[in-house]
């Protein structure tokens, strides 16, 4: 929409049709005002383009290195092919709210009680052992930063817990 300054009187102000020539000249032509071929095709490229845009997807190759790179337990946190949304989140949410609870709501690693970054550890691993995946004593209470610490080291801490339990030294023993 054309926007006219303050004051600006446009030239066709008060004219119609029926008392201008020019009006009357001028709306005829736009009666029959058609889009010609050639602008019809260059609208229809550029809408073209838009849509290609819109749907921008990463390249094959872009996309063939991401899926590489969390394939098959390649990925740290692989939870043996089961989202967060197909596991029984209610349950999971429950169990993560017993351990936190059960420590205090403090990371077992390196004490932070801070909050708002804790996350329950699995001993023994969720996607291994199912029958262990809602045991509270298989949960831990870590901070994202000390959980995140035992990245590809998960087998010995889990080592570490057996042994404190062999030991009488485990919390879940003490009393
Ligand atoms: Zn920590």
């Amino acid at each position: 929409m054309i926007k006219f300054k303050k004051g600006y009187t446009p030239w066709n102000k008060g004219l119609t049709k029926e008392t201008s020539e020019i009006v009357r000249k001028q709306a005829e032509e736009h009666t029959g005002y058609k889009h010609t071929d050639i602008s019809k095709k260059r609208i229809g490229e550029s809408s073209k383009n838009n849509k290609y845009n819109l749907g921008r997807t990463p390249s094959k190759e872009t996309r063939k290195k991401l899926s590489d790179s969390n394939k098959g337990g390649k990925h740290w946190n692989w939870k043996g092919g089961i989202t967060p949304r197909s596991m029984s989140s209610i349950e999971h949410k429950q169990w993560r709210t017993f351990v936190f609870e059960r420590d205090n709501y403090t990371c077992q690693m390196c004490g932070d009680d801070a909050g708002g970054n804790l996350e329950a550890h699995h001993i023994f691993e969720f996607s291994k052992y199912k029958c262990l995946r809602f045991e509270v004593y298989n949960g831990q209470t870590l901070c994202r930063k000390c959980h995140q610490s035992l990245r590809n080291k998960e087998f010995w801490y889990r080592v570490n817990i057996v042994q404190s339990i062999f030991r009488g030294e485990h919390y879940g023993f003490r009393k």
